[in-house]
């Protein structure tokens, strides 16, 4: 988890202002949107799988008993060998865990195999000169933008083949003309009708997406520095340190309190004092290198680095790293002794063992804090972790 900076915004929140008429992100942020929707919409494919499923399968019944057979021998055929499979794949799908999060292909597969299907069962009944009714054509066109959705441009490329194969159907079999224009006109404007709500409508899923990452992003981080907070630090080193028990990794803690800030405080004003702190807080966030590692704002005046795999590195030049970082700021502190802002910071690191032995390396990591306050401030100090097999460091 990186540093959110104070004053810029996040790519959600740029991309929220900049707006995104054509239902499209930058590509990396498309691709987090279309795992998160896969995800948000598993409920609504299925619900939408079953009940294509069910209601073909009642028209398969209506067909038999009331088309003659000529025209139901073609009909049922693209019902139960087309439309029906690619329903139940959809759902399928949504069931398998490698799929779950790719599920824009199945409801293609499902939405295109469903309304070229319909426009087949159509095309049949005119080419038989047995008209079936075009209503039916009307919910599917529907049904593919508001309720299955598989995204807005690919809703409205299935409609637009699907309109086109009717209107290839209605030029080459319609008895009736007048009919037969009428159904296309009500098939465009049932395809304005349902483009318009689907576009609303995915233009609020992606909406909620990027306010959703915003919030969660907004509620890691600490909004003076931009640092995570402790909430997030939490979180990232009881990850770390499940995968360092498996991996036998060293992880090394550093505690980090600013020197006689309340001084700063009372000599220079709460602002200076802020803007001091996010001076600090950007010095401290530079010893955080690896992809693992985490620099976070602990509370006050306090920052916290987790290093993971500090083996061979001896920990007192990590903690040595900080101090300097902070001390080449070179903060005027009229009422330090050392006369600039300076950092005391305690360091511990353990080879990860059982549950629990995290709190053991903050609580080494605090008591050497301690012991560079009472050694004279502006020092590094180390404190072996309790259990004595876990600290071989160095
Ligand atoms: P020591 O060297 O022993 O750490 O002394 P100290 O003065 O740094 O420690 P103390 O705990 O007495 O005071 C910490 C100060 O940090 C007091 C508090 O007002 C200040 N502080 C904490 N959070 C903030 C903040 O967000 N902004 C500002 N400006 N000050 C803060
Ligand atoms: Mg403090
Ligand atoms: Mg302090």
């Amino acid at each position: 988890m990186s540093r959110l900076p104070p004053t810029s915004a996040s790519v959600y929140q740029r991309t929220l202002e900049r707006g995104f008429p054509v239902l499209r992100f930058e590509p990396v942020l498309e691709v987090e949107y279309q795992r998160f929707h896969s995800r948000a919409q598993l409920q609504r494919v299925r619900w939408a799988g079953w009940l294509g499923f069910v209601i073909f399968a009642a028209f398969i019944g209506l067909d038999v008993a009331t088309l003659p057979a000529d025209v139901h021998r073609w009909t049922v055929p693209i019902r139960v060998l087309l439309i029906m499979p690619a329903l139940l794949l959809a759902v399928v799908a949504s069931h398998s865990r490698g799929w779950r999060t790719r599920m824009r292909l199945p409801i293609f597969i499902a939405a295109l195999s469903t309304g070229l299907g319909t426009a087949a069962v159509i095309a049949v009944g005119l080419q038989r000169g047995h008209p079936l009714p075009y209503e039916g054509i009307l919910l599917v066109a529907m049904a593919i933008y508001l309720l299955a959705s598989p995204g807005w441009w690919g809703a409205l490329a299935i409609n637009l083949l699907t309109l086109a194969a009717v209107l290839g159907a209605e030029l080459a079999w319609q008895a009736d003309a007048q009919a037969g224009l009428y159904q296309v006109v009500f098939l465009l404007a049932a395809n304005v009708v349902g483009a318009s709500g689907g576009y609303f409508l995915e233009h609020g899923a992606r909406s909620v997406f990027l306010v959703q990452r915003m919030l969660d992003e907004r509620a890691r981080h600490d909004g003076l520095t931009g640092l995570p907070n402790r909430g997030a630090l939490d979180e990232h080193l009881a990850r770390i340190w499940r995968q360092a028990v498996r991996e036998r990794a060293v992880v090394a803690l550093a505690m980090v309190d600013v020197d006689h800030f309340k001084r700063y405080n009372d000599r220079y004003g709460h602002a200076e004092g802020d803007a001091a702190l996010q001076a600090v807080g950007a010095a401290v966030a530079t010893q955080a290198r690896r992809p693992l590692d985490l620099a976070a704002r602990y509370g006050g005046e306090e920052f916290m680095l987790v290093w993971y795999r500090a083996a061979g590195v001896d920990p007192a030049e990590l903690g040595e790293g900080v101090r300097e970082a902070v001390e080449a700021l070179a903060l005027p502190h009229a009422d330090s002794p050392r006369g600039h802002l300076t950092v005391s910071v305690g360091v511990a690191a353990a080879h990860a063992g059982p549950q629990g032995a995290v709190q053991a390396l903050m609580e080494a990591a605090d008591a050497a804090l301690y012991a560079a306050k009472q050694q004279g401030r502006d020092r590094v100090a180390v404190q072996a972790a309790p259990s004595a097999a876990a600290c071989t460091v160095g």
